[in-house]
C-alpha cells in the first residue's frame, strides 16, 4: 500500500498556498523541495513536478489596483509570474547541479494525439538527460470559454502523472489529507489514511456545501484521484508543509491519504476492505502465498491470534489482507496449526474445513 520501493516514475503536484510566502514565492520552501528531489534522483527515480503559483506570483508585483480578477488580468499575471516561478526552480535547483526544464500544457495539448506524444517524447528526453520537467498550465493562452484549459493544477497533475505513466502521484496542499468529515467544523473528524476506492461514502466524507475544504479543495482532488487510479498509478494527498514530507512519503511513512488504483472488487470485497477489523489471524508465509493464488485459508497456516471476535467478523490477515472468519477467536486458538481433519474432534461436529474461503479475502495492496 505504502510501499514505494519499485515507484520508478514520481509525479509532485506543488500547490499555490504551499508554495507563495508575503505575496511572493517561498524560496525556502523551493530550496528544501530541491534537497528532497535531488535524494530522490540519487535513488535512480525520475521526478516531474507540476506548479501553481504564476498567477500568484504576477499578481504580487502589480500595484493594487490591478488586481481585479477577470480572465484577462489573470492571463496577464500568468504571463508575468510564470517567468518568477520558474526563475525560483532554476536557483534552487542548481545548487544540486540538477536542470529544470519548463513545460506549459494546454488541455488540447494532451487530448491531441500529435501534440501528446510530441510531449511523451519531450518529457522522456529530459527525464534521459536527468532534467527535472516543471509544468503548468499555460494559462495567458488556455480559457475555460474555449474549452482548453484544465481548470486547475490538480486535475492536471493527475492527467500528467496519466499520461506518462507515473507510479506515483504525490500531491502537496495545505491539508492533511483526507478526513471522515470537515476537521474545522468536526472536533471528531477522523483522517483517512487509505483509499481503497472512491465509493459514494467516502465522496460523502468530504460533503457539506459552503466549506473550502469540501468544494475547492476536496472536489479537484478527488477528480485527480480517479483520474490516477484508472492509470493505476498511486495518488498521495499530504500537507507540503510537513517535514521532508517527500522522502518520508516515498519511504512508507503514514503521511496523509493514499488513494490507491482502481480494482475490481465486488460489494462484499468493498465491504470487507472498508470494514474496521477486529483481530488478527497471523499466518506463516506459506499460508500467506497460498492466499495469493487463490486458496482457502486453514487451520494449519495460523500461527498467532489477536483479539476478540466472532465468527462473521473482518480481520486483519498479518498486515497483509482482510478477511471473514468462520470461527471466533477462541476456537482459532484451538485450532491454530492443527490439520482440518482434527477441527471436528476439537470443536465437535457441523463446523466447515475453511477458516475463510477465497472470495472472503481481500488484499490491500
Ligand atoms: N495554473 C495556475 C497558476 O500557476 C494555478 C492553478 C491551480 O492552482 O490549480 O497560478
Amino acid at each position: 500500500m505504502r510501499n514505494f520501493d519499485t515507484a520508478k516514475r514520481i509525479v509532485i503536484k506543488i500547490g499555490t498556498a504551499t508554495l507563495s510566502a508575503n505575496g511572493g514565492v517561498n524560496t525556502a520552501y523551493v530550496r528544501r523541495m530541491a534537497g528532497q528531489v535531488k535524494a530522490l534522483l540519487e535513488q535512480g527515480r525520475q521526478v516531474i513536478i507540476v506548479t501553481s503559483g504564476a498567477i500568484g506570483m504576477g499578481i504580487g508585483q502589480l500595484p493594487a489596483e490591478h488586481k481585479a480578477g477577470n480572465i484577462q488580468m489573470r492571463q496577464a499575471c500568468a504571463a508575468i509570474g510564470q517567468p518568477l516561478l520558474m526563475h525560483e526552480y532554476h536557483k534552487a535547483f542548481r545548487r544540486h547541479g540538477v536542470a529544470v526544464a519548463q513545460v506549459l500544457l494546454t488541455a488540447e495539448v494532451l487530448t491531441n494525439r500529435k501534440t501528446y506524444l510530441n510531449l511523451r517524447h519531450a518529457i522522456e528526453a529530459l527525464l534521459k538527460l536527468g532534467a527535472v520537467p516543471v509544468i503548468n498550465e499555460n494559462d495567458s493562452v488556455s480559457t475555460d470559454e474555449i474549452g482548453s484549459a484544465f481548470g486547475d493544477n490538480d486535475r492536471l497533475s493527475a492527467l500528467v502523472a496519466s499520461k506518462i505513466d507515473a507510479d506515483v502521484l504525490i500531491m502537496l496542499s495545505d491539508i492533511d489529507g483526507l478526513y471522515d468529515k470537515d476537521p474545522r467544523q468536526c472536533p471528531d473528524a477522523r483522517p483517512v489514511p487509505v483509499v481503497y476506492e472512491l465509493t459514494d461514502a467516502v465522496l460523502k466524507y468530504a460533503g457539506g456545501k459552503g466549506s473550502r475544504y469540501a468544494t475547492g479543495g476536496m472536489k479537484t482532488k478527488f477528480d485527480a484521484a480517479r483520474i490516477a487510479a484508472d492509470a493505476n498509478c498511486r495518488m498521495v494527498l499530504a500537507n507540503g508543509q510537513t517535514r521532508n514530507v517527500l522522502r518520508r512519503i516515498i519511504d512508507g511513512a503514514e503521511i496523509g491519504t493514499v488513494f490507491l488504483p482502481r480494482r475490481n472488487l465486488s460489494n462484499r470485497q468493498r465491504w470487507i476492505l472498508n470494514s474496521k477489523p477486529k483481530g488478527t489471524i497471523e499466518i506463516d508465509t506459506g499460508a500467506m502465498r497460498a492466499l495469493r493464488r487463490k486458496k482457502s485459508l486453514l487451520p494449519s497456516g495460523i500461527a498467532a491470534v489477536r483479539g476478540d471476535f466472532k465468527l462473521g467478523d473482518v480481520v486483519m490477515l498479518n498486515n497483509e489482507a482482510k478477511a471473514v472468519t468462520a470461527f471466533d477467536s477462541g476456537q482459532l486458538n484451538t485450532l491454530a496449526g492443527k490439520h482440518s481433519r482434527q477441527i471436528k474432534k476439537l470443536l465437535g461436529p457441523g463446523h466447515r474445513e475453511e477458516i475463510s474461503v477465497p472470495e472472503d479475502i481481500v488484499f490491500l495492496d
